[in-house]
């Protein structure tokens, strides 16, 4: 399965949570990259349609959610998911702010999650 990159294991819920919205969208999504950019998860996805078209509804409402997201990152532990405030860099909840993350969460292109 080929991945499109990981992030920090704290940010799984979130990145759950939007791939299920996206999924409840009615139209294909693929998911061209994931990272964190300036402390933000970034999730980058198109729906199938919208790569050959202009961005109709689903289109439009794919980019709410991933947006809501990258909000949702910035005040989410990237380490363990606990509340958190970003820093320059990184949002870590004080007690992770001194580690790296060790679990990291991956996604494919097909949206399909695992861990790493
Ligand atoms: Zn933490």
């Amino acid at each position: 399965m080929s991945q499109v990159g990981c992030v920090g294991g704290g940010w799984y819920r979130i990145i759950f949570d939007a791939l299920e919205q996206a999924g409840q969208l009615g139209e294909p999504v693929t998911y061209q990259q994931i990272k964190e950019k300036w402390g933000e998860l970034r999730i980058y996805g198109r729906t199938v349609r919208g790569q050959y078209n202009p961005p109709g509804d689903a289109e439009r409402r794919l980019m709410e959610i991933l947006d809501a997201a990258r909000a949702a990152s910035l005040v989410t532990c990237e380490v363990c998911g606990a509340q958190a405030v970003a820093e320059r860099t990184r949002v870590r909840c004080t007690a992770c702010a001194e580690k790296n993350p060790v679990h990291l969460v991956c996604l494919s292109a097909a949206g399909v999650i695992s861990h790493q």
